[in-house]
């Protein structure tokens, strides 16, 4: 059981996720299927009938969608990269590396496993179709079939974060042999297309077609946000790449007693200083980190009788860094684990604490400096 779905079971050893929303938009699929689409296309089968086969249908494309990125997981693992689940939600599926492809024929062949492994399906499905008696059995293996070659042609639509989208970013970067620029030019077709389905859907929805026209705009709002988060990694780690921790991390540290209450703690150091960490420290050296977040829990009236000790997170059980450690890595680190501040450790001293305000901070630095180099003609 996960926090947004739940484990279906696990396939070549990679575990499947059903998200929530998934069971949404299946319903959704089958009663649009059974209660309209099939009944206006073929007259006279049994009410059950309808709803066996627009059930059938739905499930068999979810199915589709699963093979579909069992396609890219397959050939991920070929590349040695690990691939830990996959989730089928809303918008289809989503198959989770455990990193980034090592070189641009990797992400190629990985992207591109996806549509084709569709293209086979959808064959199956026409080869099938011959062998079907009767409906309503021969409609749902030829809508199958049509689904699944709509699901190849979408996906290899030219814009991240779809499979084409990709495709075109293994092109840019072998060409250009620039991982950076590559992402960032497949970002941007991305929100391109994201911002005509958008534009297509709502002038769809006014035409008429309500429930299709908001159907694509909310798709393409979905690709315009994925394409928009992943030019915004980029563009950070881009800017710190080749930093190290030690560069951005805050070296004004403050320490206070452990027997040190809560209120003096608060009041003499930390809003003076205008800080939201404080070190609780001893003659032998530092052993916790209070936050103000940390304090939530204590009431206001309890603040005198409480000590820094007693609200501290023990360093020792804290995720730590060290000052010549990739700033990069120690970013992902804190994003992955929902950390929000990173106690920098020097043969076992606190030397110095790294926030994401901190990393906010260095990131604007960065930015101004490389306005001004541009500007200046130095780049
Ligand atoms: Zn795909």
């Amino acid at each position: 059981m996960s926090r947004h779905g739940i484990a279906i079971g696990r396939i070549f050893g990679i575990r499947i996720d059903l998200d929530y929303s998934w069971f949404f938009i299946a319903a959704l699929l089958t009663w649009m299927l059974a209660g309209s689409f099939y009944p206006a296309q073929f007259k006279g089968w049994a009410a059950s009938e309808y709803w066996l086969i627009g059930g059938l249908t739905s499930l068999l494309l979810f199915a589709s969608v699963l093979v579909h990125e069992l396609g890219h997981s397959l050939v991920a693992r070929r590349y040695g990269l690990e691939v830990p689940r996959i989730t089928l939600f809303l918008f289809g599926g989503v198959a989770q590396l455990q990193a980034e492809p090592p070189h641009a024929w990797a992400e190629f062949w990985i992207a591109l496993a996806g549509p084709v492994t569709s293209f086979l399906l959808a064959a199956g499905f026409w080869e099938l179709e011959p062998l079907m008696p009767a409906q309503p059995m021969l409609v749902l293996v030829r809508y199958l079939a049509v689904l699944n070659l709509m699901l190849a042609l979408f996906n290899l639509i030219p814009g991240f974060p779809l499979d084409g989208g990709r495709v075109f970013r293994a092109l840019l970067w072998r060409f250009t042999h620039s991982y950076h620029r590559a992402t960032m030019a497949a970002g941007l077709t991305g929100r391109f297309f994201g911002f005509l389905f958008i534009f297509l859907g709502v002038w769809q929805a006014l035409a008429g077609a309500l429930v299709d026209g908001l159907w694509l705009a909310f798709v393409g709002w979905f690709l315009e946000s994925a394409a928009g988060s992943q030019l915004h990694v980029e563009w950070m780690k881009n800017l710190l790449g080749g930093h190290r921790v030690a560069d951005a991390m805050e070296r004004n540290l403050l320490h206070v007693p452990p027997g040190a209450s809560v209120e003096e703690m608060v009041e003499r150091v930390m809003i003076p200083a205008q800080t939201r960490t404080a070190l609780v420290t001893t003659i032998d050296g530092t052993v916790g980190m209070v936050t103000l977040d940390a304090l939530h829990g204590v009431p206001r009236a309890e603040w005198s009788a409480t000590s820094a000790s007693h609200v501290m997170s023990p360093v020792a059980q804290m995720e730590t860094t060290q000052p010549d450690a990739i700033l990069w890595a120690a970013v992902e680190r804190m994003g992955k684990g929902g950390v929000e501040v990173l106690p920098v450790l020097e043969r076992g001293v606190v030397v110095g604490m790294l926030s994401r305000e901190d990393i906010l901070h260095y990131l604007s630095v960065l930015q101004g400096l490389q306005e001004w180099k541009s500007i200046d003609g130095v780049r």
